[in-house]
């Protein structure tokens, strides 16, 4: 079978099957070798990975997957792909296709079971109306994981990589960089894929803390305070981690505790570092057991 990463042999398969792209999937297909290159070099993978593939489409990513991992397991939902996917695998025998949606998928009892617990690699052309709900379910999971390799809309991986005093910064920079040091390896066009996307993209890499460079003491809380301080981004931080139904801590004992760290009471939560998120939900914490 052809390498698929062009136009030609894209479309020629597209035709052989008269396949028709389903947006409700967020489908866009890669066609450009450079960016598969890109993506397999920025996931630094080997012969020694396990790579799971969300989203395999057409299996463009699956192939150069194959030819440079031991093994891979690649999740596509869309049932209308799957003997696609088996006449463009065909000549590998590394690779297994599941017909799932990737949320639903048991991802621990797979390492399990596939590679005897062992870290694995994620790699994908996300599709993007469900990009940081499969971030965040993976990191939830707590999955063994090396590092997770993946093309999202140019604007999220911006927010992934971002600190305090960008307007991308939010709950979504806090949770990746909490479990992750993130890495943008390239900005994508739009022309790169088939149908083009109406926005930029860009590939992004994760790579786990082997141990969390972090000591926190209760992880369920520090997320509250996160979500609670950027769903009212407007607000005081005191006043929206008051107003939060997920948090049950007075204003006197909100501000005692930021007062405890050095932090002005009247400070927003869009000002504060991962590491100022983390000592407040410590301080916190100590107050209610
Ligand atoms: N990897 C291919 C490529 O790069 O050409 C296709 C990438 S396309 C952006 C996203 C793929 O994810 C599509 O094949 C789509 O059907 C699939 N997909 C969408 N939602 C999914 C889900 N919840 N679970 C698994 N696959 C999903």
């Amino acid at each position: 079978m052809a390498q698929l990463g062009n136009p030609t042999n894209t479309i020629e398969i597209l035709n052989k099957y008269k396949f028709v792209f389903q947006k409700k999937f967020g489908q866009n297909f890669l066609i450009d070798s450079h960016v598969l290159d890109k993506i397999i070099s920025a996931a630094e993978i080997t012969k020694d990975d396990f790579v799971l593939e969300i989203g395999p489409g057409i299996g463009t990513l699956t192939q150069y997957l194959c030819e440079n991992a031991r093994e891979v397991v690649a999740v596509e939902i869309d049932k209308m792909l799957i003997p696609i996917l088996e006449d463009t695998l065909s000549a590998y025998d590394n690779v297994t296709v599941i017909n799932s949606d990737v949320l639903k998928l048991d991802l621990n009892a797979l390492v399990q079971e596939r590679n005897n617990g062992q870290p694995i690699k994620v790699v994908a052309n996300l599709p993007y109306y469900i990009t940081t709900p499969i971030i965040m379910d993976l990191f939830e999971r707590h999955l063994p994981l090396k590092n997770i390799t993946v093309m999202v809309q140019k604007e999220v991986a911006d927010r992934m990589q971002t600190g305090p005093g960008s307007k991308d910064y939010g709950a979504l920079s806090l949770a990746v960089q909490y479990y992750a040091k993130p890495n943008i390896a390239a900005n994508v066009p739009p022309n790169c894929f088939m149908p083009r996307p109406n926005v930029g993209s860009a590939v992004i890499n994760l790579t786990l803390h082997v141990e969390s460079p972090f000591e926190v003491h209760d992880e369920k809380l520090l997320f509250r305070l996160i979500r609670a301080s950027f769903n009212q981004r407007r607000k005081t931080l005191t006043n929206g981690l008051n107003n939060s139904s997920e948090l049950s801590f007075t204003k006197e004992e909100i501000a005692g505790a930021l007062s405890a760290l050095g932090i002005s009471e009247n400070i927003r939560g869009e000002a504060l570092t991962l590491e100022q998120f983390i000592a407040l939900s410590n301080q916190l914490r100590s107050i209610h057991k």
